[in-house]
């Protein structure tokens, strides 16, 4: 599930180079590239830049290549040969098909700090999932802390550009000559990633106080990337977890930015975004978001149509004012937001799992048990079961059963489970949909 930066081609190297060499006269088709273009060989990938904790990000293409000249890179340790990294569960609240899997490396932190890891990890996960909806759906998550233990303790470009360290994952602030852009080396942290049952998000926790971070969704990263994304950010910094909360809006929820850079003009597109939280419409009643509008929204203002979005000034429209897609002086998601976050879980988890198999019938006095993720707040799971399709009403929200008790008097052949959210976040009829799901099992 690539977030769709749908104004962009994707960034090979000569377009790159070429979109480089003529930034001055493109202005208003793409992001600007930053820093000093030099027509080195590095690889140069487009990746999210928060200059600063109480403003709107922007999209930058850096160079990569850390073999490279061209910026004051990081030297990536090679991991111990033979020895595998070793992985923790934060949280584990289902199994991995059935849960979006986060994986936490740290950077910067020597084999004698991995308790310093932990805590750090521990503090921004805190601080995230205290953001609706991540602290409603956290149930749906499971939390992979690996350790990445680095030769040298904290990460390079910390406090200047000219420092440099030997680190498990080659984290560098200064990332092409931009302060706040924390950088990291894809391939290690892809390494080291894959060392936990699995991962379609990874968080890099970089030791440092000083404020940065960066975003790489799942276009800019090197191709066969299994995640869908990563966010970088400095371990002690009291508003860094905000880069965190930002990106995943785009790897889980395929939000776009809300924001806009001053003489991008109008939106080059005919075509209706695909994300949720941008629109060409301008009729407030035509907006995919039509079934909020007028909402009081929890970043301050009412749903409506608002114009600026997706880095343009005009002819598209985002749902309110301000939200942490906006601006991270802002801590919330829209509603828009939060139901196509909530979608997004969705699209990766269940609620609904079963420690028995479904692929193997069951005997009629067979006791069939299922597992409601532990979800909270805004969430509203309902358990229904069916027998060969027919709803047994008595056996609502029950969490073991039999296919004979079901059946009563007459003979099942099916047992069906069905979780569905009733949350009050969701609107659209086809997220509901989407935000149930069921087991089923044959009777033999
Ligand atoms: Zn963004």
């Amino acid at each position: 599930m690539p977030h769709r930066r749908k104004p962009y081609p994707r960034w090979t190297a000569a377009v790159v180079a070429a979109l480089v060499s003529a930034a001055a006269l493109v202005v208003g088709v793409d992001p600007p590239p930053a820093g000093a273009a030099t027509g080195s060989a590095g690889h140069r990938q487009n990746v999210e830049y928060f200059p600063d904790p109480w403003s709107a990000p922007r999209q930058v293409t850096v160079t990569t290549d850390t073999a490279g000249t061209t910026a004051p890179h990081a030297r990536t340790a090679s991991p111990a040969a033979g020895a595998a990294p070793t992985v923790r569960a934060l949280q584990q609240t289902g199994p991995v098909s059935g849960r979006l899997d986060l994986v936490v490396l740290g950077d910067g932190y020597t084999a004698a700090q991995q308790d310093d890891f932990t805590a750090d990890a521990e503090d921004k996960l805190d601080q995230i999932f205290r953001i609706e909806p991540y602290r409603s759906y956290r149930g749906l998550f499971n939390i992979w802390l690996v350790d990445t233990p680095s030769p040298e303790s904290g990460v390079s470009g910390d406090p200047t550009a000219d420092v440099r360290r030997t680190t498990a994952l080659g984290s560098y602030f200064f990332c092409d000559g931009l302060e706040r852009l924390l950088c990291i080396d894809p391939d290690s942290v892809t390494r080291y990633a894959a060392a936990a049952p699995a991962a379609d998000i990874v968080f890099v926790i970089a030791n440092s106080a000083k404020y940065g971070g960066a975003g790489y969704s799942a276009v800019d990263l090197p191709p066969g990337t299994p995640f869908h994304g990563v966010a970088t950010m400095s371990s002690d910094n009291d508003r860094s977890y905000l880069i965190g909360a930002h990106e995943l809006g785009h790897s889980i929820g395929h939000l776009a930015d809300e924001y806009q850079y001053a003489g991008y003009g109008p939106y080059p597109s005919a075509d209706e975004p695909d994300a949720a939280n941008l629109t060409l419409r301008r009729d407030p009643a035509a907006a995919k978001w039509h079934r909020w509008l007028g909402a009081q929204d929890p970043t301050g203002s009412a749903v409506g149509t608002y114009e600026g979005g997706g880095y343009y000034e005009t002819g598209v429209y985002r749902p309110t004012e301000t939200s942490l897609m906006r601006d991270l002086s802002s801590t919330d998601f829209n509603v828009v937001g939060r139901e196509a976050m909530i979608a997004g879980f969705y699209a990766d988890a269940d609620a609904l799992t079963s420690p028995l198999d479904t692929a193997r019938p069951v005997a009629s006095a067979r006791n069939i048990t299922v597992r409601l993720a532990p979800l909270t707040g805004l969430a509203r799971l309902r358990l229904d079961w069916y027998v060969d399709g027919k709803r047994i009403p008595w056996a609502a929200g029950r969490m073991t059963v039999t296919p004979r008790e079901l059946a009563g008097r007459r003979s099942a052949h099916r047992v069906t489970a069905v979780v569905s959210d009733r949350t009050g976040a969701v609107r659209d009829p086809a997220v509901r949909q989407a935000a149930s799901n069921s087991l089923t099992w044959t009777v033999r």
